[in-house]
C-alpha cells in the first residue's frame, strides 16, 4: 500500500480529469495521500480535497515562492486552516534561494519560514520543509527552533546536513528524483539514513521517476521510488511501501 506523502492535486495539471483520477487511487494502492498548499487559495483547494476523498489529507502554508504581496498577518489564516481536522501539518514552507533572489525578497521569505516554524511548534504540527539551494540558512532555521519537528521534502542537502536533521529528530522524503540516472546525492545518503526516518512522495505534478520522467506524475508512480530505495537497502519494494506508509502513519498522526 501506498503512502503519497506530497501530492500538489489542486495543480491545473489535474484540471481536466481531477476526480476521475483521485477517485480511482484506492483501487490502485493507494492508502493515504497528503496534499500541501501553497498559498491560501491552494490551502483552501487542498482542503477541499481532503474532505471529498477520505484517503486525502492535507497541510496549509505559504511557500517561499508565493510571497507577493502576503503580510505576515495572514498567517492567522493558514492557523485556522490547521485547526480543520484533516490538516496533518503547516506546509509547504522553507527557502527557494533558486527562484528567489534579491536580498530583500530573501530575507522575507526568511522571515516567514521563521514564522511558520513557529506555528507549527505552537499547534504541535510537523512541517513540511521545502529547500531548494538555500541549505544552510534552511538548516539554521531548524537550529532556531528546536522544538519544531519535520520533514525535509525533495530532500537535496548533504549526507553531513541530512545527519544534523536526523539528530534533531526530522525526516527527509525523496521524490522520483532518486530514480534518475544522474542522481548523486541521494544513493549515499539513502544507504545511510535510517528507515524510519525515511518517507516517499511524487511532488505531484513534477518529478516523475523513471521511466517516465518529464510527463505528469501521480500517486501510483511511488512503486517506482520505493524500488529505488529497496535495491540501495536490500529490501524489497513490498517492504520499502510498508515501512514508508507506516513512518507516514506515525508522523503526520494519522490513524
Ligand atoms: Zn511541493
Amino acid at each position: 500500500m501506498i503512502f503519497d506523502t506530497h501530492a500538489h492535486y489542486y495543480d491545473d495539471a489535474f484540471d481536466a480529469d481531477r476526480d476521475a483520477l483521485l477517485s480511482t487511487l484506492p483501487e490502485k494502492g493507494v492508502a493515504l495521500v497528503v496534499c500541501p498548499g501553497c498559498d491560501l487559495e491552494s490551502s483552501r483547494q487542498s482542503m477541499a480535497l481532503a474532505e471529498r476523498y477520505d484517503y486525502l489529507y492535507f497541510a496549509a502554508g505559504f511557500h517561499p515562492e508565493n510571497l507577493e504581496g502576503v503580510a505576515l498577518s495572514q498567517l492567522d489564516q493558514v492557523k485556522a486552516l490547521c485547526a480543520h481536522q484533516k490538516c496533518v501539518a503547516v506546509g509547504e514552507i522553507g527557502l527557494d534561494y533558486y527562484w528567489v533572489k534579491t536580498p530583500e525578497d530573501r530575507a522575507n521569505s526568511r522571515d516567514f519560514f521563521d514564522a511558520q516554524l513557529s506555528l507549527a511548534e505552537e499547534l504541535d504540527l510537523p512541517a513540511i520543509v521545502h529547500d531548494r539551494d538555500a541549505h544552510k540558512d534552511c538548516l539554521d532555521m531548524v537550529r532556531a527552533h528546536p522544538n519544531a519537528r519535520g520533514v525535509f521534502h525533495c530532500y537535496s542537502g548533504s549526507l553531513e546536513d541530512a545527519k544534523v536533521l536526523v539528530d534533531r529528530g526530522w525526516m527527509l522524503s525523496f521524490t522520483g528524483n532518486i530514480t534518475f540516472h544522474n542522481a548523486r546525492r541521494a544513493p549515499e545518503i539513502i544507504r545511510w539514513l535510517p528507515m524510519d526516518r525515511i518517507m516517499l512522495e511524487t511532488d505531484a505534478p513534477y518529478m516523475a521517476p523513471e521511466p517516465y520522467r518529464g510527463r505528469r506524475c501521480d500517486s501510483t508512480l511511488i512503486p517506482l521510488m520505493a524500488q529505488t530505495v529497496a535495491q540501495l537497502k536490500g529490501l524489497t519494494t513490498e517492504e520499502v511501501l510498508n515501512i514508508t506508509l507506516e513512518n507516514g502513519k506515525r508522523f503526520f498522526a494519522i490513524q
